[in-house]
């Protein structure tokens, strides 16, 4: 995986530190090692949402089902 991120419009590779696509300025994703931890902190945030989901729904809906 490159560390230059590539417009997603252009398909210009870009310096790091721009957030800007130098060639159409439109805005760039994350830098790469931002977007992972970016990720990876929805994900756990997702997991603790579904985990409290499932403790509401666990209360909500009737136990016995027969
Ligand atoms: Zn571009």
């Amino acid at each position: 995986m490159s560390a230059q991120p590539t417009c997603l419009y252009c398909q210009r590779a870009n310096p790091v530190d721009t957030t800007e696509c130098r060639q159409c300025g439109m805005p760039l994703p994350a830098e790469v090692a931002l977007a992972s931890e970016r990720r990876l902190r929805r994900f756990s945030w997702f997991c603790v949402g579904l985990t409290i989901f499932c403790i509401v729904m666990f209360f909500w809906l009737p136990r016995s089902i027969v």
